[in-house]
């Protein structure tokens, strides 16, 4: 099982197209990502750990091998408060059935989530002010 401490945590993960931008924006907002616990799909986590030295970043599996799944359990364990996800709208994943999941929780367990750039700053920004 995976666990979280008691400071906020949010995840991060973006579809293979999307991690560019995803890193650019963690680089962006490093300063305020850096006050939460971080989880990530494998290798969203790699490449914004790697652009992010500051970041203290939890990896889980990759997407496709069970990662947002684990970041499913998270929510649904209340160990997650927000999630991030930068989703491809152009490219059918083999892993679809996990994106729908993670709304569905995210629903489910009222949590913010955001699924793309715009509402990622809107999150990010809001959170900060609580
Ligand atoms: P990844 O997983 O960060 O390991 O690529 C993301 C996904 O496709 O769900």
């Amino acid at each position: 099982m995976v666990t979280a401490n008691t400071a906020a945590s949010l995840a991060i993960v973006a579809h293979d197209e999307m991690k560019s931008r995803m890193r650019d924006w963690a680089v962006q907002h490093e300063r305020l990502l850096s006050r939460y616990r971080l989880f990530a799909t494998g290798t969203t986590g790699g490449i914004v750990g790697a652009a992010c030295r500051s970041l203290k970043i939890k990896k889980l599996k990759s997407g496709p091998l069970g990662g947002d799944q684990q970041i499913g359990a998270l929510i649904a364990e209340r160990k997650v408060q927000a999630l991030i996800f930068f989703v491809d709208p152009m490219t059918a994943l083999p892993h679809d059935v996990d994106v729908k999941a993670l709304i569905r929780l995210s629903i489910v367990y009222d949590i913010p989530f955001a699924c793309n750039e715009a509402t990622a700053n809107l999150l990010i920004e809001g959170m900060a002010k609580r």
